[in-house]
């Protein structure tokens, strides 16, 4: 049984969220060719810190950086590197913060420069494909509801799956109870209730599901090496329908800051 957040819990579970979705739309204006991803990865600290909180993923388990940043066929947990943007590429940009005690954490797949429309297709699919789990996220609902929405979406538009990783509880912790994988029946799964406090993040690959492990020990790469999408928001399971704690309008310029 997962223990609901309270209302004061989930404000301050907002606020990181809110600071999250800033920090990846400063990253985002600044994703460019030429640009490397250890610059972005030091504008996101320098933004997180100023705004008095701490970036969550440095240190994290031995984790070098404040971000996350997976270029192409990396699909999660990329280490910031002085290799250079270049048109084309994609860069999926995932970012922690702790406040105030409680965390942040979500991300965003940029295009560099002018992408293929496959590529571009890739990014809008398993973007929506965010939403249409969001939309299971409802009070009396299973974690299954979710990775169905997630798995049939992206998979009737011809892309796959990563199973080996998933979305979770969010809280003091940055990763709690429950498990939310991106795949799954309905029905089956943890039962969602008012309350809780949940990342959904699905990751979504071009080519076929499997990915291996690099041998840095973090870095996950698809095991064709064509690219992997991966976009990530938190949210608050309510009745009904549930309710963002992080957002992609920043990113999207469809609210100023
Ligand atoms: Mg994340
Ligand atoms: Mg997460």
């Amino acid at each position: 049984m997962v223990k609901p957040k309270t209302e004061e819990e989930i404000a301050l579970l907002k606020e990181n969220g809110i600071l999250v979705s800033k920090t990846l739309a400063v990253v985002g204006r600044a994703v460019a060719p030429g640009v490397t991803t250890k610059q972005l990865n030091r504008l996101a600290e320098t933004f997180i810190r100023d705004n008095g909180a701490i970036p969550s993923f440095l240190g994290y388990d031995g984790f070098p950086a404040a971000l996350c940043m997976s270029v192409n066929d990396t699909v999660v947990h990329g280490f910031p590197s002085d290799v250079v943007l270049k048109e084309g590429d994609i860069v999926s940009v995932d970012c922690g913060t702790l406040y105030k005690g409680y965390n942040g954490d979500s991300a965003y797949t940029f295009p560099v420069g002018e992408v293929d429309a496959e590529t571009a297709r890739l990014l809008a699919v398993t973007k929506e494909s965010l939403y249409k789990g969001i939309a299971a996220a409802v009070d009396g609902g299973r974690t299954g509801d979710i990775g169905h929405a997630v798995q049939t979406y992206c998979e009737a538009a011809g892309f796959s799956v990563v199973r080996e990783l998933e979305g979770h509880g969010i809280g003091k912790q940055m990763h709690e109870v429950p498990g939310v994988p991106n795949f799954g029946k309905q029905g089956r799964g943890a039962r969602l209730t008012n309350g809780m406090t949940i990342c959904i993040e699905p990751m979504i690959n071009a080519g076929t599901r499997g990915v291996y492990l690099a041998n840095n020990g973090w870095e996950v790469r698809t095991a064709d090496r064509r690219k992997s999408a991966h976009y990530e928001l938190t949210v608050v399971v309510r009745k009904g329908a549930p309710e963002l704690l992080s957002t992609f309008d920043y990113i999207e310029g469809k609210v100023e800051f």
